[in-house]
This record gives C-alpha cells, sequence and structure tokens, in this order.
C-alpha cells in the first residue's frame, strides 16, 4: 500500500483537477476527493491527495474551518507536505480567503514560514517583482478588476496578501530567483528569520517554478498556483520517497455502456453538441417547453430505451443565450439552474442504474450536481483528454466509472466525438 506523500487543499473544484492533473503528468498517481472527508475516512491509496473545497469566496470562518478539517484528514493520511491551491489569478479578496487560511494552516503545522506564487506561464501568468501579469497586462487590467466575487484592483501581491494576514510580507525578487534554487532557498531562509511569514517569489518560466519547487523541498507548507507544484515531485523522487512511474495516469478498466450530460450553455460547449449531433444519438431536451424536471428526466430516459451501448449517447439541456434567458425571465435565474441541474441529475442516476459506466458531463454546476446525486467521494485521475479535463475513475457508495467532467468552455469542438475513443 503506497503511502500518499502530498496533501493538497484547493480552494475549488477545478482548480483542484488542473492541480491533480499537473502532478500526474509529473508522475504522482493522484485522487481528487470530492467532500471534506471526516477525520476517520479511509485515505485512497495514491501518491497525491487533494482535497477539493468550495472555499473560495465562502466566508472566511468556513473556508478556515474547511481548510483545516482537510489539513487533519491529509495528515492523518500520512501526507509529510501540504500544499494549499488557489488560483493563478490570487482570487481574494482584502478579508481572504488566502491569507486566513494559510494562516491557519501554517498555525496548525506549528510552521512559521511558507512561500506564496501562483505563477504559471503555461496560463499566461507571471510574477515579476511581485507583481502578477495576466499575459502582457497587470492583473488589475486584465479583466480581473471587474470580477463579480474576488474583484482584484491591486496587482501587487505583496500588497494584497499583507491585507489579508497580521503576519508580514516579503519579496524573493527575479534577481534572485534566476541564480536558482540555492539562492531562492537563502533568500526564503533570510525572509524567515527577519520575521517575515510569507514571501511572494516572482516566477516566470517553467524553469524558476522548477527552481522554486526545489528550494521548498523542506517546507512544511507550500502555497500558490498549480504550475508551483511542476517542480515538486522531482523532490520526492530525489528524496528517495517516490519511484519513477510511467504509469501515474492509469486508470482501472471499467465495462459499461457510454453517454454524454450537457448541462453548461457555454460557448465552447455548445460547439462541441453541434459537432456530436450527426455522430451519435442525442437528445436536445427542450426546457422552455417542458419547464419541469421531472417531465423532462421521463422525456429522456424513454428516449434512450434501446440506445444504450458502447457508442455514446448525448443528452443535452444547453441552449443559445436567447433560450436562456427566457427560461430565466419564467422561473427566475437560481431556480432555472436548479431544475435542470436536479433533471441531470435524476437522468445520471438513470443512466448508471441501467449499465452507463463511461460518462462526460459538461458543466461546472452541472457536474456538482450529478457527483453529489451518484455519491462519488473520489476521482483518481487519469491522462487529460484536452487541457484541464481529465479522464477519471470515480468511486464512492455507487459502482465505481469512468467520469470526465467538463467546465463549459474547457475542451476542443470535438471533444464529445474524440474522448471516448482515449478513454
Ligand atoms: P458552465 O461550466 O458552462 O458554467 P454550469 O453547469 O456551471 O456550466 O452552468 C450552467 C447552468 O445553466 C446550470 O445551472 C444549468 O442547469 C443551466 N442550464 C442548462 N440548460 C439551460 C437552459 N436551456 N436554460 C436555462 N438554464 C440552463
Amino acid at each position: 500500500m503506497t503511502k500518499p506523500i502530498l496533501g493538497c487543499i484547493a480552494d475549488d473544484f477545478t482548480g483542484a483537477t488542473d492541480l491533480a492533473t499537473m502532478l500526474v503528468q509529473n508522475g504522482m498517481r493522484t485522487v481528487q476527493v470530492v467532500f471534506v472527508p471526516g477525520p476517520n475516512d479511509p485515505a485512497p491509496e495514491a501518491d497525491a491527495l487533494i482535497v477539493a473545497l468550495k472555499s473560495r469566496t465562502a466566508p472566511v470562518a468556513e473556508a478556515v474551518a474547511d481548510s483545516r478539517a482537510a489539513l487533519t484528514w491529509l495528515r492523518q493520511a500520512g501526507c509529510t507536505q501540504f500544499f494549499f491551491k488557489y488560483c493563478s489569478t490570487f482570487d481574494s479578496t482584502d478579508d481572504g480567503n488566502i491569507g486566513p487560511v494559510a494562516d491557519a494552516l501554517l498555525a496548525d503545522l506549528g510552521a512559521g514560514f511558507a512561500l506564496a506564487c501562483p505563477a504559471f506561464p503555461a496560463n499566461g501568468r507571471s510574477v515579476y517583482q511581485g507583481h502578477l501579469f495576466a499575459g502582457a497586462v497587470l492583473l488589475n487590467e486584465s479583466g480581473m478588476q471587474d470580477h463579480p466575487l474576488t474583484p482584484m484592483t491591486d496587482p501587487n501581491l505583496v500588497r494584497v496578501l499583507s491585507r489579508q494576514t497580521d503576519g508580514t510580507v516579503g519579496l524573493v525578487a527575479y534577481p534572485t530567483v534566476v541564480q536558482g534554487a540555492q539562492a531562492i532557498r537563502r533568500a526564503m531562509t533570510g525572509l524567515k528569520e527577519q520575521g517575515r511569514r510569507y514571501a511572494i517569489i516572482d516566477a516566470v518560466t517553467n524553469d524558476d517554478l522548477v527552481a522554486i519547487g526545489e528550494a521548498a523541498a523542506n517546507h512544511p507548507l507550500i502555497t500558490g498556483g498549480s504550475g508551483i507544484a511542476m517542480g515538486l515531485p522531482e523532490n520526492f523522487r530525489r528524496a528517495g520517497l517516490l519511484p519513477i512511474r510511467t504509469d501515474a495516469g492509469t486508470l482501472p478498466d471499467v465495462d459499461g455502456h457510454a453517454a454524454i450530460l450537457a448541462g453548461s450553455c457555454s460557448r465552447a460547449t455548445l460547439f462541441q453538441i453541434a459537432k456530436a449531433r450527426g455522430q451519435m444519438p442525442t437528445l436536445e431536451l427542450d426546457p422552455l417547453s417542458t419547464p419541469d424536471a421531472g417531465a423532462l428526466a421521463a422525456e429522456a430516459l424513454a428516449w434512450i430505451t434501446g440506445k444504450l451501448g458502447p457508442t455514446p449517447i448525448l443528452i443535452a439541456a444547453s441552449a443559445p443565450p436567447d433560450k436562456v434567458a427566457a427560461l430565466q425571465a419564467r422561473l427566475g435565474r437560481a431556480e432555472a439552474g436548479a431544475m435542470i441541474e436536479e433533471a441531470m441529475a435524476e437522468i445520471a442516476e438513470a443512466l448508471v442504474a441501467r449499465g452507463v459506466r463511461r460518462l462526460i458531463v459538461a458543466g461546472g454546476e452541472t457536474s456538482g450536481a450529478v457527483v453529489q446525486r451518484l455519491g462519488i467521494s473520489h476521482l483518481r485521475i487519469g491522462a487529460a483528454i484536452d487541457p484541464g479535463v481529465p479522464w477519471t475513475y470515480a468511486e464512492g457508495s455507487g459502482p465505481a466509472l469512468r467520469l470526465a467532467l467538463k467546465s463549459g468552455n474547457f475542451g476542443a469542438p470535438d471533444f464529445f466525438v474524440k474522448a471516448f475513443h482515449e478513454g
């Protein structure tokens, strides 16, 4: 039985999957846990465990409590290093939750210092002189200044994090970072000795991230975006804690029918449905003419009779913006979403009862509703179908499934068509 080494706490679901994909690509077998486990829940076998929270915009006290509960469970599972994953745009407000959560995790670990680095060059996020850039522009000019929940109006992360903690925040600037792991380690030690609790670390390239990861090999807690996790697996291999794995993303086989459920109305998903339409049996529900979860589910279940097999079927509630607006005007925005999520969850449950074992769900909220209804507790992360969307092996109270959960805007236009060839 492999004991987990790295214990991660992610402040949202897709961020957790992002981090998981990064770790799998770098040779760690990784399991994403869907809900905060109870203290005595057994840990699945993996090199890295990720607890996916919904704490990014939760009230501070709730985010802290959930993160601490996750840490307790990860420590009990045997993890020896911990990673607090937040967004590469440092999504937070002056109240938190990055500072308060990191403060609580450090206190629980009895540690006095952690680095903070959201850089992810592959996605255009870089940090220079403590300032976060999204592509060629500063964070506060990137659109993030208008984010509905976490408007980022200050690109200087030393200041941003300082406002969220009673500790002090220093900077390891680029001229030090380019000198490599040893120089970064020395700089961090210096800041810690000056009494700083955090160091924002500049990073512009993947090489920088690997060097920072190496410099933090002995840190109890690392905080950042998924980019900074890039350098960690090599630390564990160097220390003899992790074998070289070429099969970190290999998932157990499943035997059963294939299906796709789409509840996202994002443009990418609408394209993917259009591409799939001629290539597989497709049912497009019309929630506008049938605004009732039970009736929609019944229509879908009548339609699938005789259609299930190795070729996927597609059931979509998705609609273009004018139809979405019309339904929302009739039912209310939240009520329209909840009604369709309820229908999709019911359809998912019935599909699994009828032998579907390979399932794609399109839409973040839709995925949440389906995962909850199916009683899934954790996802073993496999290879990515498209960036950010891996196949997973989902286990919980029901039968094990191959499951791919797609955030609405992710995936190439032929995602639905090609996904089952790669699963
Ligand atoms: P995304 O990842 O694209 O944001 P989500 O699943 O998170 O997708 O959100 C899509 C929301 O739209 C869900 O609440 C879903 O129930 C709702 N929805 C789906 N189809 C329709 C429709 N035809 N009209 C109105 N709302 C819809």
